[in-house]
C-alpha cells in the first residue's frame, strides 16, 4: 500500500464534484480530506491524502487531471520562520501527532508525513512564526 498526499485546485466548475467518491468506487482508494475550501461557482482548493495500491493511487491522480483539477504533490504545507521561533516548544504540547519536536539541540523539527494540517500549531506560537501555504 502506498499513502500520497495531494494539492488540489477546483475550477469553479468543478468545486462541488464528489471526488471522494469516485476515488473509492472507481479506483478502490481510501481518500482522507484533511483541510478543503471548496464553495460552489468558486476556485476550490483541497488537502487530500490517498491510501492504496500505487497503480491505483496514479490512475486517481489522471482522473482528477482528466477532470480539469490541478494535482500537485503536497509537499511543504508549513512555514517556519525560523528568526521569529524562540524554540519555546509551545506548538509541539499542541501537535497531537506529534508532527513537531524538539530535539536534543532544542531545535525545532517538522515531520511532515505526520502534519494534519489542524493548524493548533499556528494558534498556539505566540511568536507567529508558523503559517500553513495551503
Ligand atoms: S511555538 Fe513558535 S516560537 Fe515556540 S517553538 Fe513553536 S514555532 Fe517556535
Ligand atoms: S498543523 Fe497540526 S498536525 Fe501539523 S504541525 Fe501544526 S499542530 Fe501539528
Amino acid at each position: 500500500m502506498a499513502r500520497r498526499r495531494l494539492d488540489l485546485t477546483f475550477p469553479p466548475s468543478q468545486a462541488t464534484k464528489p471526488i471522494a467518491y469516485h476515488l473509492v468506487k472507481d479506483f478502490d482508494l481510501t481518500p482522507n480530506i484533511l483541510r478543503a475550501q471548496i464553495q460552489p461557482g468558486q476556485q476550490g482548493r483541497m488537502l487530500l491524502e490517498v491510501v492504496g495500491p500505487r497503480e491505483a493511487i496514479d490512475a486517481g491522480v489522471a482522473f482528477l487531471a482528466g477532470e480539469g483539477i490541478e494535482v500537485l504533490p503536497a509537499a511543504s504545507d508549513i512555514c517556519l520562520d525560523e528568526d521569529q521561533c524562540v524554540t519555546c516548544g509551545l506548538c509541539t504540547a499542541v501537535c497531537k501527532p506529534g508532527a513537531l519536536t524538539l530535539d536534543n539541540d532544542s531545535k525545532l523539527v517538522f515531520d511532515k508525513d505526520k502534519c494534519v494540517y489542524c493548524e493548533a500549531c499556528v494558534v498556539a506560537c505566540p511568536r507567529r512564526a508558523i503559517t500553513l501555504r495551503f
